[in-house]
C-alpha cells in the first residue's frame, strides 16, 4: 500500500491503454479517481463500476474533449468542487499520426499539439491553485521515448513530446516549494490501440510489411526486444504519486527497455 487512500486522481485518456492501467492501479492503492477519455458510454460505465469496486473507492467519469480548453477547465473545476482538490494529475491522453512532413495534414498537426501538449498546460494551470492550498500535489505526464529522441514520420508527436519534457522541467521548478512534484514518464513501445493503429501507416510510409514494422522498427528500437507493459508504467506512476517520491521532481524518466541508451 503506497498510502494513496483519500487522495483524488484525475487521469486523462483513461478509457484505454496506459491511462486505464494507471487509473486501475491508483484505485487499487486507495485513490478516488476521475476517469476521462473517449468511447461508448455503456463500456465506460462498466469500467467505472469495475474500478470503483476493485479499489473500494469513488470513481467518476468526465468526457471532456482534451482538444478543447473550455472543456478541460470545466472538468478540472468540477473535480475540485466535488473532491476538494485534484491531488494527483496524470496527463496521459494522446494521439498519433504517422506521415512524411510534406504530406502531414495540418489539421492532424493541430490536433496532436492540442491533445498531447496544450491539454497538459490547461489541466496543470487549473489544478495547481488547490494543490498549492493543500501543500501537496503530484503531476505525472505520460510523455514518451519520443520526448528524448526522434523517429522519422512522427513530426507532430515528437514535437509535442519534446514540448512536454520542457513543460515538466519548467513547472517542477515553479512549484517545488509547495510540496508539489512534476515528472514525465517516457515509455518505449507499449502494445496499446495507439501503437496497433500506427502499424499499417508505418508499413505504408516505409514500404515494408506490418510484421517488419513490429520486428524491424518498433522492437528494433528496444534492446530488450520486448514491448513495455502497461503494468510497468502504472507501477512507476503509483510510486511517483507516493510520499516516498517527494524528492523526485523535474525528472524525465525513460521506461523503454534501453531504447534511449543508444
Ligand atoms: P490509447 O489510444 O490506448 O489511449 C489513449 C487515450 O486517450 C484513450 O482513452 C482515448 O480515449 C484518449 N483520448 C484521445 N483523444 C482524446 C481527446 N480528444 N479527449 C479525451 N481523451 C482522448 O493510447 P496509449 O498507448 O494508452 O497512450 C496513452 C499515452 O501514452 C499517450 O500520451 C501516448 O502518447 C503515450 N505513449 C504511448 C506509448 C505506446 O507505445 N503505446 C509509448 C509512449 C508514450
Amino acid at each position: 500500500m503506497s498510502g494513496l487512500r483519500g487522495r483524488v486522481a484525475l487521469v486523462t485518456g483513461s478509457t484505454s491503454g496506459i491511462g486505464l492501467g494507471i487509473a486501475e492501479m491508483l484505485a487499487r492503492e486507495g485513490a478516488n479517481v476521475i476517469l476521462n477519455g473517449l468511447g461508448p458510454a455503456d463500456q465506460i460505465e462498466k469500467l467505472r463500476q469495475r474500478i470503483s469496486q476493485t479499489g473500494g473507492v469513488q470513481v467518476r467519469y468526465d468526457g471532456a474533449d482534451m482538444s478543447k480548453p473550455d472543456a478541460i477547465e470545466a472538468m478540472v473545476k468540477k473535480g475540485i468542487a466535488e473532491f476538494g482538490a485534484i491531488d494527483i494529475l496524470v496527463n496521459n491522453a494522446g494521439i498519433q499520426h504517422v506521415a512524411p512532413i510534406e504530406e502531414f495534414p495540418a489539421g492532424k498537426w493541430d490536433a496532436i499539439i492540442a491533445i498531447n501538449l496544450s491539454a497538459s498546460f490547461h489541466t496543470i494551470r487549473h489544478a495547481l491553485p488547490a494543490m498549492k492550498q493543500r501543500k501537496w500535489g503530484r503531476i505525472i505526464n505520460i510523455a514518451s521515448a519520443h520526448a528524448l529522441v526522434a523517429s522519422p514520420f512522427k513530426s507532430a508527436y515528437v514535437a509535442s513530446k519534446h514540448g512536454i519534457a520542457g513543460l515538466t522541467k519548467t513547472v517542477a521548478l515553479e512549484v517545488a516549494e509547495f510540496g508539489i512534484t512534476m515528472n514525465a514518464i517516457c515509455p518505449g513501445y507499449v502494445l496499446t490501440p495507439l501503437v496497433e493503429k500506427q502499424i499499417p501507416d508505418t508499413a505504408k510510409a516505409r514500404g515494408i510489411t506490418e510484421e517488419q514494422v513490429v520486428k524491424d522498427v518498433l522492437l528494433a528500437a528496444q534492446p530488450t526486444k520486448e514491448f513495455v507493459t502497461v503494468a510497468q508504467i502504472a507501477a512507476l506512476a503509483v510510486y511517483l504519486a507516493s510520499d516516498a517520491a517527494a524528492s523526485i521532481t523535474g525528472a524525465i524518466l525513460p521506461v523503454d527497455g534501453g531504447w534511449t541508451a543508444h
